[in-house]
């Protein structure tokens, strides 16, 4: 059992501890930790693991103030560590003060334990606990009063005082506090209701309501689809000059200069753009296989599957369309089992002058364009041909619900040059990709896992700061793509979703170039 994979794995946002970290993480740290001690091989833990992802996926931006981490009992390099913390039973969740001192077991952290909400609000309390060692990440969580708000712009320069009025027993104004405490130019703080001068002073009437508080003395009501958390602190992310921490902060109309030899042109942020979708089938055909002087065995029919959706659902123009068609037809008649790519690079370059069939050279980002050389580009030129793919076999009659997810799952697989994205995005794959059962559900699929790599790579040095890596679509793209369930957590409906994908990465709906 030594040295095995426990439950988690670094990408879940979870500090995976060992004996070699354990005290350096929880103690004297300058942020909280809440530690889950479990056994990997405990059905209980199994199925807590799910929560605790989540939980871990939903606080991920409250870590420089408290973070969560796992150990593995069951893992038998971490026993007497283990049983120094004294954990007897599975899991143990235990919450770590700020600043714990050597010799510190941890308190029991009791909760619901599988409610993502009820461990949330546990946490604030454990937070509030804190008394003389503050963490000093961690901004103020108490209520804010009317005399401290009148004299804020005096000691702080802020762009904006974001303020959630909300009742006593509310924990939403503590959690977009938390949410945005890793955003520049902003600060939050809660306001309750029995505020009587400032609720009169704004007319508050909904609790919750978010207003914002700007240097001139203005107040203006944050406008939000659903009076909720992750409305508020969505929004809250998106203002103008508000900005992650640990990114430059990009000079006031400087935003989209790019800095690379390409200008930057303007472009819809909400259309797909042919553009992008031909670099895409540039790069990947020309320059990615390239790695791959000799193409055979399984790679060779990932290939020929990743031509074969191309070439019946790439909705590009009639001469990429043909020649897609003729190297599909070339590919499948090929009896030879190895391919050489300088022959298949005849083929892209139609050496052999197939009538009216191009694929044109080189590449264009336009709704991929990047701030920087480095950002954005091939890989978000992928995942939109992968959408309209999938979007396109939608609306072919006959489609094999799997036929094209498993085409670009053999792709990735074989040839994308990011080994980690690769092998991530075959991890969800197998998760549950052949659950799939329709063509609408496959678009589903990709969308649903694009976003939970959107999530993982939030705040990330890969992305772009004019481009934050959002749940998508955002609710100003489809305001009914979201909702919120009885609890007040948000949720998605599946089914606008669909619809609204549908629509987006329509064939009819790509425009050709940068707009003039
Ligand atoms: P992208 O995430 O590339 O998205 C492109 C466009 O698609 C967005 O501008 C938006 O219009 C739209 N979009 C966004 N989310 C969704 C959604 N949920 N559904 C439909 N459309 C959406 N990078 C890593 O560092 N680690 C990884 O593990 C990793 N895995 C990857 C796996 C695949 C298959 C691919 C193609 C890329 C992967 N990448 C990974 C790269 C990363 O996901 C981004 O593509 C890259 O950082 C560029 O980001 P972007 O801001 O251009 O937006």
């Amino acid at each position: 059992m030594e040295g095995e994979p426990g439950l988690y794995t670094p990408t879940d946002q979870i500090v995976i501890l060992n004996p070699d970290t354990v005290d350096s993480v929880l103690l004297n740290s300058s942020s909280a930790l809440v530690v889950e001690f479990y056994a990997s091989w405990c059905g209980h833990c199994i199925s807590f693991s799910s929560v605790w992802k989540s939980l871990a996926r939903d606080v991920k931006e409250w870590k420089p103030a408290v973070d969560l981490a796992a150990m593995d009992c069951a893992d038998e390099g971490n026993k007497m560590t283990c049983s120094r913390f004294s954990v007897r039973g599975y899991p143990t969740l235990k919450f770590f003060h700020a600043y714990s001192k050597s010799g510190s077991k941890g308190e029991h952290l009791k909760g619901p334990q599988h409610d993502v909400k009820g461990l949330r609000h546990k946490i604030i309390d454990m937070m509030e606990t804190h008394n003389e060692t503050w963490p000093p990440a961690c901004p103020p969580l108490e209520p804010a009063s009317k005399a401290e708000i009148d004299n804020f712009f005096e000691t702080n320069s802020v762009g904006y005082l974001a303020l959630v009025f909300e009742k006593a027993n509310s924990y939403v104004g503590r959690e977009v506090t938390l949410d945005m405490l890793q955003y520049l130019n902003i600060t939050v703080r809660r306001v309750l209701s029995t505020e009587d001068g400032l609720v009169s002073k704004l007319g508050v009437t909904e609790f919750p309501s978010c207003y914002l508080y700007h240097p001139n003395g203005n107040f203006t009501r944050l406008g939000v689809l659903i009076e909720a958390r992750s409305f508020y602190s969505f929004a809250l992310q998106r203002l103008p000059g508000v900005m992650r921490a640990g990114k430059a902060l990009p000079a006031l109309f400087d935003l989209h200069r790019n800095t690379t030899q390409q200008q930057w042109r303007p472009f819809n942020r909400s259309r797909v753009y042919m553009a992008d979708l031909e670099s895409a089938l540039h790069y990947s055909l020309r320059v990615e296989l390239a790695a791959h002087p000799i193409i055979s065995g399984v790679d060779l029919i990932s290939l020929k599957r990743f031509i074969s959706v191309l070439a019946k659902y790439f909705p590009g123009r009639p001469m990429v369309k043909n020649l897609l068609q003729s190297v599909d037809t070339w590919l499948t008649e090929r009896g030879d089992s190895e391919l050489l790519f300088s022959s298949l690079q005849d083929m892209l370059d139609n050496t052999g002058l197939i009538a009216d069939a191009i694929l044109p050279e080189g590449v264009t980002w336009v709704g991929c364009q990047g701030t920087q050389a480095h950002f954005r580009g091939y890989p978000c030129s992928m995942w939109t041909l992968f959408h309209v793919m999938t979007v396109q076999a939608t609306k072919t009659p006959g489609t094999e619900a799997l036929e094209v997810l498993q085409a670009l799952r053999a792709y990735v697989h074989s040839f994308f040059g990011c080994q980690e994205c690769a092998s991530h995005f075959e991890t969800m794959a197998q998760e549950n990709m052949n659950h799939v059962r329709t063509p609408s559900t496959a678009a589903l699929w990709l969308w649903s896992r694009h976003n939970r790599v959107n999530n993982r790579l939030a705040g990330a040095l890969s992305e772009d700061p004019s481009f934050p890596k959002v749940q998508w679509p955002p609710p100003e793209l489809c305001p009914p793509c979201h909702t919120v369930k009885k609890n007040g957590e948000h949720s998605w409906d599946q089914g606008e979703v669909v619809k609204f994908l549908k629509g987006y990465f329509s064939s009819d709906r790509i425009l050709p170039d940068y707009l003039e």
